[in-house]
């Protein structure tokens, strides 16, 4: 039986995926991929002041509602899976063990191609954290010597989604993904976060603008094609190709 082929998205928060890869998820659902998204925190410190506004809120109720907002997001993109590390937040940290669980999910799932935050945001250190932290167990996932028996991992690429606040976190996208076929699952995605509605229309004018960005970079007036809805990526690794 030939197995789909997976990615991998981690989030530093368990909101982050849906503002920022929502789309890709959708979309490569839709492509028989299976995707499996890793939640290191549930942003249940940073990430979620319109819960902490209500009367009598504990930080076990936030976590329970994040999750459940999250879960609801990953069954509106058909997400294959959605893992919740629970690290904790502002600050997250991650230790030796936390990253060897990373490293057996990420063998584990063998993914063609994974996804993380900016490389730098100094607005967000858990954001860039998590990059580092992907990049590093992505290294220990490729090392023959760790956990042998276990399969090593190949190189998948890693696209770095895009951050809040885009010209402050020096992040420069070099692939446009139409979304357009899965916008829908993504709004209906970022319906689900209901304690950041005042994000909702800014990711929906930011997923028409790299629209823009993919109409004029598939050829523009002369016969680009019309998409609608896109997401904007940086990948981190060189490509391997055989034609340019
Ligand atoms: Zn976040």
């Amino acid at each position: 039986m030939a197995q789909n082929k997976t990615a991998l998205v981690l989030s530093a928060h368990s909101a982050d995926f849906v503002w920022r890869a929502g789309g890709a998820i959708a979309l490569h659902q839709k492509k028989g991929y299976d995707v499996t998204i890793v939640c290191l925190s549930y942003g249940e410190r940073g990430e979620s002041a319109k819960l902490w506004k209500q009367e009598g809120c504990t930080l076990e109720h936030v976590k329970t509602e994040r999750r459940k907002e999250a879960e609801a997001a990953a069954k509106a993109l058909n997400a294959h899976d959605i893992q919740f590390f629970d690290l904790g937040d502002y600050p997250l940290e991650i230790d030796r063990e936390a990253k060897f669980r990373l490293v057996d999910v990420i063998r584990k799932v063998q993914p063609a191609f994974m996804m993380s935050h900016s490389h730098y945001d100094p607005y967000n250190t858990d954001h860039s954290y998590a990059t580092r932290i992907l990049m590093e167990c992505r290294m220990i996932a490729q090392a023959w010597g760790h956990n042998p028996g276990q399969k090593v991992l190949g190189a998948p690429q890693l696209y770095l989604f895009e951050p809040h606040q885009t010209e402050q976190m020096g992040w420069k996208p070099d692939v446009f993904l139409d979304i357009t076929e899965v916008w829908d699952n993504k709004r209906a995605a970022i319906e689900c976060m209901a304690g950041q509605e005042h994000l909702w229309d800014y990711y929906t004018n930011l997923a028409q603008n790299r629209g823009n960005h993919f109409r004029r970079n598939s050829g523009g007036q002369a016969g680009g094609r019309n998409a609608r809805y896109a997401e904007g990526f940086q990948s981190v690794y060189p490509r391997t190709v055989d034609e340019l």
